[in-house]
């Protein structure tokens, strides 16, 4: 199964990184898979999961969650934040916090609900203009609001850009991270996930390597 081949994969990977085993939480991206392909990712005992659609996950993760216990959820795409009260019931943890107005939403949010995901600020290390998160050179007042705010800030996250070498974007947010003091570090895709356990990721979201590509259709 893809699931076996690539949990291999990242136990080696970690090994070769001198990191013990089990230090990277491998996050099951499974937006818009058939629910055959999830389910039998469930059955195979894989509780760690990743969605981009708050309206998606929020149609099909309560059943599965109340079918599998142990289900942890995580929210790693755009967040609208006319979704975000949803977004905070449904999922464990948000990786896209890139904005004042969400974590201020977040925080209103986690003040009355007595509760709040564990979050990871997105940054733009590409700074790509058709791409969300902070600006590098914003991060550290960024992680100083966020922190005015009491949020949960458990790390930093990027989407390096398609068509560059990711490991110097790696590179970047882990330095990024210790210069602030935190130390979760979500990078690593399908095709890049090894590089990002090289370069210290504590989660990796890979999707279409454990379900197989994508219909959008
Ligand atoms: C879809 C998605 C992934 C998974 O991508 P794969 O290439 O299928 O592994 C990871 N991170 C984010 C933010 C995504 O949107």
């Amino acid at each position: 199964m893809a699931l076996a081949e690539i949990t291999a994969r990242l136990r080696e990977a970690e090994k070769a990184a001198g990191r013990p085993e089990g230090a990277v939480t491998l996050i099951a991206v499974s937006k818009v898979q058939p629910v055959d392909r999830v389910k039998a990712v469930l059955a195979e005992g894989h509780r760690v999961f990743g969605e981009n659609y708050v309206q998606e996950a929020a149609g099909k993760w309560p059943v599965w969650k109340a079918a599998f216990p142990g289900v942890e959820l995580h929210m790693i795409g755009p967040l609208q934040t006319n979704k975000a009260k949803l977004a905070v019931e449904l999922f464990d943890a948000i990786h896209t916090v890139d904005r004042l107005s969400l974590a201020e939403k977040l925080a209103r949010l986690a003040e009355v609900q007595g509760v709040c995901p564990q979050l990871f600020i997105q940054v733009n290390t590409g700074e790509e203009e058709q791409k969300a998160g902070i600006l590098p050179a914003d991060l550290d007042a960024f992680v100083g609001q966020c922190r005015g705010l009491s949020l949960p800030v458990q790390g930093l996250m990027c989407i390096p850009p398609e068509a560059e070498d990711p490991a110097p974007h790696f590179a970047t947010l882990r330095d990024m991270a210790a210069r602030n003091g935190l130390s979760g570090l979500s990078m690593g895709m399908s095709s890049d996930f090894e590089a990002a356990v090289a370069a210290g990721a504590t989660h990796v979201r890979v999707g279409s390597a454990i379900f197989g590509a994508r219909s959008y259709a």
